[in-house]
């Protein structure tokens, strides 16, 4: 077999992440092996598939969705069955999930990068709106077991009205915001990764 060169993670890559991210070089490199075993075709990318193997995405009914934002939020090209994280990419979307830092200004996990990420979870067809349509999809595959669909188009109708201050019928980013102005998503959308 030999030794394959695009198995090893180059110093100054490692060195690049660490500078763009606040991962310590031990996470980057346990990251890159947790990128080896998802890339099971070993094309040195991870698609749509590789990510709906991993058991915690491929259940949660919002698996497809944050999937989505992973691509969206990397601003990957092409169709979407052709899309591709390379390994640079997977680590800047997983920065967006460490605690949100009090020391490092300009990384991927301040609160707005955060609620930026969520924002295009919600976002179903990536044009920088959340609509009402949109909201009611997410919604549904949330809590849509539990309530009717006469309560979730209440809630839908006044979680829109309270948080649609233009009144163009639809959620801007900046509307997003300051709809959740008292969301702890810092803590939300914070995973701990081992050191
Ligand atoms: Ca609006």
């Amino acid at each position: 077999m030999g030794s394959n060169n695009s198995q090893n993670l180059r110093d100054e890559e490692i060195k690049e992440l660490m500078d763009e991210t606040e991962f310590s070089k031990q996470q980057i490199t346990r990251l890159y092996s947790r990128f080896l075993s998802l890339d099971k075709k070993g094309q040195g990318y991870l698609s749509r598939d590789d990510f709906l193997n991993v058991p915690e995405l491929g259940v949660n009914p919002l698996g497809d969705r944050i999937i989505d934002a992973f691509f969206t939020v990397a601003e990957t090209n092409g169709d979407k069955k052709d899309q591709q994280l390379n390994f640079r990419q997977f680590v800047r979307i997983l920065a967006h999930f460490q605690p949100t830092s009090r020391v490092k200004k300009n990384s991927l996990n301040s609160r707005r990068d955060k609620l930026f990420f969520a924002f295009k979870m919600y976002d179903l067809n990536k044009n920088n709106y959340i609509t009402r349509e949109e909201f009611k999809v997410i919604l549904n595959s949330m809590v849509g077991a539990n309530i009717t669909t006469d309560q979730l188009e209440k809630i839908a109708d006044r979680t829109i009205e309270e948080a649609d201050k233009d009144r163009d019928g639809k959620i801007s980013f900046e509307e997003f915001c300051g709809a959740m102005e008292k969301t702890d998503i810092e803590e939300k959308m914070s995973i701990r990764f081992l050191n």
